[in-house]
């Protein structure tokens, strides 16, 4: 059986080889910004001039030559003033000064700034208490960014400092990469959707709801195609039309049950498995195919398994269809408060909460606290409570099941796509 890493490692293999990114769109920042949050560039954005365009003081206070005030109490002419918007138009001579604000432009013929907190001003003058340093307190032109420099590269998601660079370099109109749209399809006799009253063996359809914020928070568009039951003709006749958009995930139905039937239905429309087990708990019967030209996930149904083997498998393919290129599970260590005994040969997603110690009010700055993992009590696969309550899982890997107290372990935060 294919560990998580490898199942992981072949979606990413599979889709790059057969489906690159797809067509580009253009959004428009100044028009609709959330419309680009989280998109892929499909160009870079390259900077129109030179940053900052002009030597920009980062303080309000005097632009002088600093020769000038080499000593202490330098008592030089005050002439004029330079603001943000609005530069001195002139030449800062020998025993001269002018007044400038953060975010203006150095004059002429000065060579640092000095902050207005050392200064006093008597009559037309300004002195100067401390000794001036040359080249102090504003930023050279061009040192942030040169002409025709790429400051966001093509490939990169768009988030804010993304966002505003383009706005800063004048690019309102971005190329990216279409969103995939993804069709999500619950299998289940049991199943009932949102608006009905389940009776007393009925279970609502929880999976197309985290199915669909899952599918956004990677960046995908979710196509609902609600229910389909536990019948062979019905069953693949929904598949049929979810192979409509460019990915389809179904739930349920996976398993060795009597009524577990989308493995069969998928190879009876011609998919091709490239896996249908993994060495993970929960989602050890999830399946990957290729159908009609589209990748194809059978997730299991129980709510955690569904949510656990899309970040794995499902996010990678959304984000490669993006024109993103996936990467390493974005993990982290932190120290185990209590002993783990896991069973199987399998690697265990556990519900669990990481916590960070604030040191107390006064508190000499030290080594900060490692951030501290603890295993949330769970019923097991269908409790959603559990990652309600979670802040990440931990990750127990097959080739360690009996973990120490104490020991740095690997986590998985539960943000984004969990
Ligand atoms: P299955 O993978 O079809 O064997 O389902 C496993 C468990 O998950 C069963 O208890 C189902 O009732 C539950 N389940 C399956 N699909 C969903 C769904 N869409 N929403 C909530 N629970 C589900
Ligand atoms: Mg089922």
């Amino acid at each position: 059986m294919l560990s998580f890493e490898a199942a992981r490692a072949k979606v990413i293999e599979v889709v790059a080889a057969r489906v690159g990114a797809l067509e580009v769109e253009e959004v428009d920042l100044s028009q609709e910004p959330s419309r680009a949050l989280g998109r892929i560039l499909a160009e870079d954005v390259v900077a129109d001039r030179n940053y900052p365009p002009f030597d920009r003081s980062t303080r309000d206070g005097f632009a002088i030559r600093s020769a000038d005030a080499a000593e202490p109490g330098a008592r030089l002419r005050l002439i004029g003033e330079s603001r943000a918007g609005v530069a001195f138009d002139g030449t800062v001579g020998a025993g001269e000064c002018v007044r400038i604000l953060t975010g203006a432009p150095l004059p002429r013929g000065a060579n640092t700034v000095v902050m207005q907190e050392y200064t006093r001003a008597e009559g037309d003058f300004i002195v100067f208490e401390r000794a001036a340093q040359a080249g102090e307190h504003f930023v050279r032109a061009g040192i942030e960014a040169r002409v025709g420099e790429a400051m966001v590269a093509r490939g990169t998601r768009l988030s804010y400092a993304e966002m505003a660079m383009a706005a800063e370099v004048g690019r309102s109109r971005l190329k990216v990469s279409r969103r995939p749209r993804v069709a999500i399809l619950s299998t289940g006799d049991e199943l009932v959707g949102l608006g009905q009253k389940p009776g007393p063996f009925q279970i609502r359809n929880s999976n197309n709801v985290s199915l669909a914020a899952q599918v956004t928070l990677a960046g995908g568009e979710p196509v609902d195609l609600g229910i389909a039951p536990d019948e062979i003709g019905e069953l693949r006749a929904r598949i049929k039309s979810g192979l409509d958009p460019d990915i389809l995930v179904l739930s349920g139905g996976v398993s060795v049950g009597k009524y577990d039937l989308v493995e069969s239905v998928l190879r009876d429309l011609g998919a091709e498995i490239l896996f249908d087990a993994v060495a993970l708990r929960p989602g050890k019967p999830a399946v990957f195919g290729w159908c009609c030209g589209k990748p194809v996930f059978g997730l299991p149904g129980n709510p955690v398994s569904t949510m656990v083997t899309f970040a794995l498998f499902v996010v990678p393919t959304i984000e490669l269809l993006s024109g993103y290129e996936p990467r390493p599970l974005p993990h982290f260590k932190a120290k185990l408060a209590h002993p783990v005994h896991e069973k199987g040969n399998v690697a265990h997603f556990l519900p669990a909460r990481v916590t960070w110690t604030t040191p107390e009010a006064g508190a000499e700055p030290s080594t900060p606290a490692p951030p501290v993992v603890e295993v949330l009590l769970w019923e097991g696969s269908g409790d959603i409570g559990a990652v309600v309550r979670a802040n990440c899982f931990l990750i127990v890997h097959e080739s360690r099941l009996q973990l120490d107290a104490g020991e740095w372990v690997d986590v998985l935060p539960r943000r984004g796509v969990f």
